[in-house]
């Protein structure tokens, strides 16, 4: 949560002697609060005054990177509870755990398969971020595995041991990939902070209770370890959702500065479906990093379709540009179709034509990222705006017809469009899926 300009105001000398340049303490303050000026404004301040506004400057979850070069990824930095309340700023970081018992040829696949996992969904990428060794067989199996995986994934490590030799053995074959260690205990604290601060990697932290986490972490910190992860163990879906809340709850008010850091869950169930419903549940509250163990494409595309709706910013949507599209090797004979310029509007319909075979024109209309029943409500898909859109974007030139086709949901609207625009209007089907057969028969 955000320190207030006047929690900033209290902390300031009141004298208003203008040396920063506003008038009074209050209206430097407001402006601090914004981030618009800078505290060293302020030459009076007192030192104590300065370290507090300075700790309270820092965001409630720091951020944390893991991984070098393409294979970084970042967690942490977020600021709200509520997505509606501003955004939520780093996506979830998906990963996969291997473990070290498997066979090499079971390794390979299962790391083939993984690096494999990406998929295309309204025009974004998606791609998940981690693999995870976890060492389930001796010390040196565990180093064998890993180097199976030399030049094999460009995905960023995590190293999962119970053991600090094996943990320095990977880190030393590792050297500057900065891999997620995997873990810091009540029993092994000393022993892997002398890891995470000598390979300088972020490292998890984990304790069942969260007083006892928030201990270690503190513990942690004044080691040196500045960059942590946090974990509270296995335990059912209700109690890891309120661990999750509590977390974020007390980092947000920064009351408890040692739970400021991203959250890591595990998720094992032998059924995908269980498995995905239950990261699902952890990616929408509030887990930093999830990893699982099912690697097949429908599993990871449920979770990375989920988390690219939660990580959109909810105040802009996802738009494509509005204009005109050609869809296959139209001609001034192809068809028309109108959409708004939301981004899973478009590329639904994108996808339809396709489908259909049949080379069209897509208009989009620029409707600020709405959808099409949701830009009608709020007279942003209107025959006026559409009337401009054929205009702007020429489609007289474009075709050698006067014809467009409008999605069924808005059909109310083909008279006074027929009338705005001159052009002939056909009411198209409702939902995209009718497209194909719609465009055939046309
Ligand atoms: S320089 Fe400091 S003390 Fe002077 S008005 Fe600005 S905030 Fe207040």
């Amino acid at each position: 949560m955000a320190i207030s300009g006047l929690d900033i105001y209290k902390l300031l000398p009141k004298t208003n002697c203008r040396e920063c340049g506003f008038a009074t303490c209050l209206a430097f303050a407001m402006q601090l609060a914004k981030k618009a000026v800078s505290l060293t404004s302020c030459p009076y301040l007192t030192e104590s005054s300065r370290r507090a506004l300075e700790a309270a400057a820092l965001p409630p979850i720091k951020l944390i990177s893991i991984g070098e070069g393409e294979t970084r990824f970042e967690v942490g930095n977020e600021t709200v509870m509520f997505r509606h309340e501003e955004k939520f700023h780093r996506p979830c970081g998906i990963g996969f755990i291997i473990d070290d018992a498997l066979s090499d040829s079971e390794i390979l696949q299962r790391l083939e398969k993984i690096n494999k996992l990406r998929f295309e969904r309204v025009g974004q990428e998606l791609k998940v971020n981690l693999v995870a060794l976890r060492q389930k067989a001796q010390h040196k199996r565990f180093i064998e595995a890993l180097k199976l995986f030399s030049g094999k994934t460009n995905l960023a490590l995590a190293l999962m041991s119970d053991e600090p030799a094996a943990l320095k053995e990977a880190l030393l074959f590792l050297k500057r990939r900065r891999p997620l260690v995997y873990r810091a205990t009540a029993d092994n604290l000393a022993e892997v902070s002398r890891l995470a601060a000598e390979f300088k990697t972020p490292l998890v932290v984990s304790a069942a209770d969260l007083e006892e986490l928030s201990k270690l972490s503190a513990e942690l910190t004044d080691m040196g370890v500045a960059d942590l992860v946090l974990d509270t163990g296995d335990k059912p879906v209700s109690q890891k959702l309120w661990d999750l809340t509590q977390i974020r709850r007390q980092a947000l008010q920064k009351s408890n500065r040692s739970l400021g850091y991203p959250v890591l869950v595990r998720v094992e169930k032998d059924d995908p479906y269980e498995e995905a419903i239950e990261a699902a549940t952890y990616i929408a509250k509030y887990a930093g990093i999830v990893l699982v163990k099912g690697i097949e494409s429908y599993e990871a595309l449920s979770l990375l379709t989920l988390r690219q709706n939660i990580y959109t910013d909810p105040q802009k949507p996802l738009q494509v540009e509005p204009k005109l599209y050609s869809v296959g090797q139209v001609s001034d004979k192809s068809p028309v179709l109108v959409t708004t310029n939301f981004s899973l509007s478009y590329y639904t319909v994108l996808g339809e034509v396709e489908a259909s075979k049949i080379p069209s024109y897509i208009l989009s209309v620029d409707t600020e990222g709405m959808s099409v029943l949701t830009a009608w409500a709020a007279e942003k898909f209107t025959p006026e705006k559409i009337s401009e859109s054929i205009n702007k974007c020429a489609l007289k030139d474009a075709v050698a017809h006067k014809k467009i086709i409008i999605p069924g949901y808005v059909a109310v609207i083909s008279g006074e469009l027929e009338d705005a625009s001159g052009w002939e209007v056909t009411v198209g089907p409702k939902e995209a899926a009718g497209l194909p057969s719609f465009l055939k028969k046309l």
